[in-house]
């Protein structure tokens, strides 16, 4: 049994409340309101960097890349960053550091884009899993693919990227094999097949 993840607000470069994404974005990327070049300040930061990468499962090239740190209501990974002394904490969408990271900064003119995952998986870091997007575009996707694996596990997003977590976290703890481990709790989250109807 997980513990129970700590409420906390998702907050712009400025300070207001993110407000939580509607229900057809809940398992979609959000570049967040941050300024290009407080972005690159942050992924200038070796040691912001290192901790970001410590916070990642890798499985290969081509797998999903799992967070094992924080995760968001909408099954987003979450990155604390900046500190409470000069008021920079923030909390931010930890995909949006690998693809930046990766990729490049994305820049501020850009429009109402964000970083979409074509995997599905709200958690996943591997950056040839996602892509920029318009939100409106993403939207749609998600209209349409939201009755399919995995957006179609039953414990919702969050649900899926904890137990994915968790999986991951105890197979490493004691030993046993990751994938095994992720292969069961993949399973355990399959849509129940309909009732049988004999009567
Ligand atoms: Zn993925």
């Amino acid at each position: 049994m997980s513990a129970p993840e700590h409420h906390e607000v998702e907050v712009d470069l400025f300070g207001d409340p993110i407000a939580p994404p509607d229900p057809g974005a809940a398992t979609r990327g959000r570049r967040g309101a941050v300024a290009a070049a407080q972005w690159q300040a942050w992924l200038n930061d070796a040691d912001l960097v290192a901790r970001y990468r410590a916070s990642i499962h890798w499985r290969g090239p081509s797998a999903c890349a799992y967070w094992l740190s924080s995760i968001s209501s909408s099954g987003h990974g979450k990155f604390r960053l900046g500190s409470h002394t000069d008021d920079s904490r923030r909390v931010v969408t930890a995909h949006l550091i690998g693809y930046q990271l990766h990729r490049g900064v994305l820049p501020d003119a850009l429009g109402d884009v964000v970083i979409g995952h074509t995997c599905d998986e709200p958690s996943c870091q591997n950056v040839f899993h996602m892509e920029v997007i318009s939100r409106a575009e993403n939207d749609a996707d998600y209209r349409r693919r939201k009755n399919r694996w995995p957006l179609s596990d039953v414990r919702g997003a969050q649900g899926r990227a904890l137990a994915l977590r968790e999986a991951i976290r105890s197979a490493l703890d004691n030993g046993s094999d990751v994938e095994s481990a992720l292969g069961e709790a993949n399973a355990a989250g399959r849509p129940h097949p309909p009732a049988d109807t004999l009567f």
